[in-house]
């Protein structure tokens, strides 16, 4: 019994023999409830429980105070404890006098139940009611409390000692009783109130458990389960949908992750797989054909230059991936860079005639290296997909704001059709990937205007398209100016 006992407290996480595990919250709140129910609950019956003793306490004292003035008064009015005296009932009911005189004797007693002079006397309490006043004594005894006072008047030339009792026996056992109800249904309502918070806070949560055991089933192999969303409107439908966006969101990053490693394998296959075809050409007949021998060699460093620059370019997506892509960023005169960028394409570029336009001054903030590795990505494709004797150019001027330079980098070449301006700037995406170098293709990764995208989208700048089919294609970004 008591084990099922300790492993039901153990469940409900509370310590037993040094162990505990977590508190439930359901637990928690049912506690919490039941403390403050508890507490509000005797402060209430303290209050009421005070202010009724005080109250009764303060009529004893009344009707005590009346009475004595009306016998005082009788007294002083020369009146004798005659019928005439009690005719007009000085004593209100409930108050007893009695009269001693100098030796004690007692010659008038109105209730002869009531213990005697000496006996109360004899029980007076050391500490009355903070309220009582000076003069009353409370005693106790009997299972009797007597509240009394005692005064001492000259009655015709003689000493006499009023003696005034209002028993409060009834109100205190009232009282007791009160207070016995009070807090046993203070500590029943504690009692329901734990039940009730427990039961309460349990169905509350009861949304937040699914959502737990859902949580633990989803697994990286298994992004596409979803928590149920409450119908409730509440916070707890508003975590959960909060959740399954994380989860969309993460399942979306995920798949893009493993497309990009799947791609990237892809890419690299082709390269590989020309390289051991010349390596077994070149074992075979390379050694004896000098003609296969070079060719080979030409092949196999054409690849590997191939399988560099994809490389390269991984591993800055990787890094940019990461946030660990550093730039230095400084102010920088953007005409020197496009007037250095262009003069050396004008150098390597055999086939095409590059033009530097208008390169207008300004100031722009800016990693050196990595804007001037945009603006060769987007001059490369412009060779790349430009046919043999067709021109390639750039242009820079201010916008009419004043708070940008808009920078143009452009061909006449083959176009990029509308619906594929979109995608281009997706990561391996190639309008035509069908054809490859060795079929007459051009050599490309389809990473290059996604580097250049994350580099613009580092500065700040957009960049826009403007392309036609067989007519050509402009590049223009929007580069925020200093100041
Ligand atoms: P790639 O290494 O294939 O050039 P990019 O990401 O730089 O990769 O470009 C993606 C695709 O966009 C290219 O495959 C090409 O089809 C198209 N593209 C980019 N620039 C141009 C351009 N100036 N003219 C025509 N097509 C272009």
């Amino acid at each position: 019994m008591w084990s099922r006992i300790k492993s039901w407290l153990r469940r409900k996480c509370i310590k037993v023999d040094g162990k505990t595990a977590k508190l439930r919250i359901s637990t928690k709140i049912a506690c919490l409830y039941g403390a403050i129910l508890f507490v509000m609950l005797c402060l209430m019956s303290f209050v009421t429980g005070l202010g009724i003793y005080f109250g009764f306490y303060n009529q004893a004292e009344r009707e005590m105070d009346l009475s004595i003035r009306n016998v005082l008064q009788q007294l002083d009015a020369g009146k004798a404890f005659t019928r005439e005296f009690w005719l007009n009932e000085p004593i209100l009911p409930g108050v007893v006098l009695r009269v001693t005189d100098v030796s004690g004797q007692v010659f008038i007693n109105t209730d002869n139940h009531y213990p005697t002079v000496e006996d109360v006397d004899a029980h007076v309490v050391k500490h009355k009611p903070l309220w009582a006043s000076e003069q009353m004594e409370v005693s106790k005894l009997h299972n009797m409390v007597i509240y009394h006072e005692k005064i001492d008047t000259v009655y015709r030339g003689e000493m006499l000692q009023l003696h005034f009792y209002r028993t409060i026996t009834a109100d205190e056992q009232f009282l007791r009783r009160l207070q016995f109800f009070v807090l046993s249904g203070t500590v029943l309502s504690f009692i329901l109130a734990l039940f009730a918070g427990y039961f309460v806070s349990n169905r509350i949560l009861r949304p937040i458990r699914t959502l737990t055991q859902t949580a633990r089933k989803i697994e990286v192999e298994r992004m596409d389960r979803r928590i149920p969303v409450p119908e409730s409107h509440d916070e707890l439908s508003e975590l959960a949908d909060t959740f399954n966006h994380m989860l969309d969101r993460l399942q979306a990053g995920f798949k893009q992750q493993q497309r990009f490693v799947s791609d990237a394998s892809h890419e690299l296959r082709t390269p590989v797989t020309v390289i051991l075809g010349y390596s077994d050409l070149l074992s075979r007949w390379g050694r004896t054909d000098k003609s296969v021998l070079d060719e080979g060699i030409d092949s196999i460093r054409s690849e590997a230059e191939d399988m560099q620059q994809l490389i390269e370019k991984l591993l800055f997506l990787a890094r940019a991936d990461q946030k660990r892509q550093v730039l230095h960023k400084e102010n920088l005169e953007l005409s020197e860079l496009v007037a250095d960028v262009m003069k050396k394409m004008q150098l390597v570029e055999k086939d095409h005639t590059v033009e530097l336009r208008e390169n207008e001054q300004g100031e722009i903030y800016g990693d050196q290296v990595t804007i001037r590795q945009m603006m060769r990505i987007f001059l490369q494709n412009s060779s790349k997909y430009t046919p043999k004797g067709g021109h390639i150019w750039a242009s820079s001027h201010r916008s009419t704001d004043g708070k940008f330079m808009l920078l143009e980098l452009a061909d006449d070449g083959i176009g990029i059709a509308k619906e594929n301006q979109k995608k281009i700037f997706e990561r391996f995406y190639r309008v035509d990937s069908s054809r490859t170098k060795a079929e007459g293709g051009v050599s490309g990764t389809g990473l290059g205007l996604s580097i250049a995208q994350w580099i613009a989208e580092q500065h700040d700048i957009k960049i826009s398209i403007d392309s036609d089919l067989g007519k050509g294609t402009k590049f223009t970004l929007k580069i925020p100016l200093v100041g």
